[in-house]
């Protein structure tokens, strides 16, 4: 039996690498789905390459577009906000959640009541809607694994751990490509330079959160509501290799990593294939690097993003869903060259002291609606903020 998949995100980096991995395998694969936002020509092409059952487009402009250059084929063409839970018949066998952003979470949510195993990329939607995804992750008994790095280490490394065991949880940091660079430096940075990450080759935005540690506070919430460790077992450490992607010291002595090359393709083919993935098509890591690996402590002067990580995880359920609104916002507005790259976390700190800011924070992220609430106060108010 072929084994069904949907990807969605599939034109971006995460989606592109997965498809990389069941490119060699592709007589054990029926693709059920690939979606994208707006670059038809990559979802069109890899449609016909993978004969794929649908496609959805979100951004409607290209709806004829793609109808069009797919008629020959047995793909259907969807588009708009319709719910992948109306394109699907059947359960899924796994599905790829790599869309970016907050954009991600109605498709996620649909993904898990329609999908035996969900692999989430897409941190976004862990960080403001876990609550929500959790509901449906116990009614359908989906299986979640996570694919970012340090939490898909986490798992591999803590299976069948309780809290006790663990002393302390830390996740690494590369530092990107500022690692270096003197703070009276920083906020002349450009886009260009702040994208430029020296291990990784990632979409725009995690790639400008990787550049000021923002993805860290992503991360460490998104390990909270993944794992059930106490949250202040949580660290972060920069490991400028990025060989190791997280390490636990367990309270019996003993330190226990899990290092693997910086290639997506490791945690997605593991997630797909579990015990039986054969990794072939990724570069292997030299024994020749373990003299070389280092590891230091984060300077908060450099990298202040750090600090809000307390803070996130202080105010209330709805804390990290108005970091995340802001900090989208913020990250376009400095890939549009309207804000200097300091900017992106001196405003979230001043959210932080609006006065509704404790209101939104408590809020109960219960409902999509709730979020999507929360989420446009916090824009709004960033906005504001910003002109
Ligand atoms: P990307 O920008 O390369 O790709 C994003 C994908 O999402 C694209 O296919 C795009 O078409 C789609 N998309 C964007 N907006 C959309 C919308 N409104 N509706 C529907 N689809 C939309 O991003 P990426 O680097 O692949 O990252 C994807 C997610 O995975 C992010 O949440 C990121 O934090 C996470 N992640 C990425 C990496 C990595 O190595 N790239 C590592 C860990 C976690
Ligand atoms: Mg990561």
């Amino acid at each position: 039996m072929k084994k069904k998949i949907a990807i969605l995100g599939s034109t971006g980096s995460i989606g592109k690498s997965t498809l990389e991995v069941i490119k060699k395998d592709k007589k054990n694969f029926d693709i059920v789905l690939l979606t994208a936002n707006s670059n038809y020509k990559k979802l069109i092409q890899q449609a016909k390459e993978f004969n794929a059952r649908s496609v959805l487009i979100n951004n409607q402009l290209f709806y004829k577009k793609v109808k069009n250059l797919l008629k020959k084929n047995r793909t259907k063409v969807y588009t708009g906000d319709i719910s992948i839970k109306k394109i699907i018949r059947g359960k899924i066998d796994y599905t790829m959640a790599a869309i970016v952003g907050i954009a991600g979470l109605q498709p996620t949510v649909d993904a898990v009541q329609i999908s035996k195993t969900v692999a989430i990329a897409n941190k976004e939607t862990i960080i403001c809607g876990w609550e929500i995804l959790s509901k449906y992750i116990k009614k359908h008994k989906t299986k979640i694994l996570p694919i970012d790095s340090e939490h898909f280490s986490i798992m591999e490394i803590t299976k069948d751990i309780s809290d006790e065991e663990v002393e302390e949880i830390i996740i690494t940091a590369s530092g990107g490509p500022f690692l270096n660079i003197p703070k009276n430096k920083m906020n002349k940075v450009s886009p260009t330079q702040a994208i430029n990450h020296p291990n990784w080759k990632m979409g725009k935005k995690i790639s400008i959160d990787s550049a000021n540690l923002m993805n860290k506070v992503f991360e460490v919430i998104e390990a909270c509501k993944i794992f059930k460790f106490d949250k202040d077992k949580y660290r972060i450490m920069i490991h400028p290799q990025s060989y190791v992607h997280s390490i636990i010291r367990f309270k019996n002595g003993l330190i226990k990593m899990i290092l693997f090359n910086t290639d997506m393709k490791i945690p997605i083919s593991n997630t797909i294939y579990g015990k039986k993935n054969y990794v072939s098509n990724v570069k292997k890591i030299d024994s020749k690097i373990l003299s070389k690996m280092n590891f230091q402590n984060v300077d908060t002067k450099n990298f202040p993003s750090i600090k809000l990580i307390p803070k996130c995880l202080k105010f209330g359920l709805s804390t990290p869903t108005i970091v995340n609104a802001s900090n989208e916002v913020l990250v376009n507005l400095f890939l549009a060259k309207k804000i200097g790259f300091l900017d992106i976390v001196k405003t979230i700190n001043k959210i932080f002291k609006d006065k509704d800011f404790k209101r939104y924070a408590k809020r109960n992220p219960s409902s999509l609606k709730e979020i999507k609430m929360t989420d446009n106060w916090a824009r709004l108010k960033t906005i504001s903020m910003c002109v």
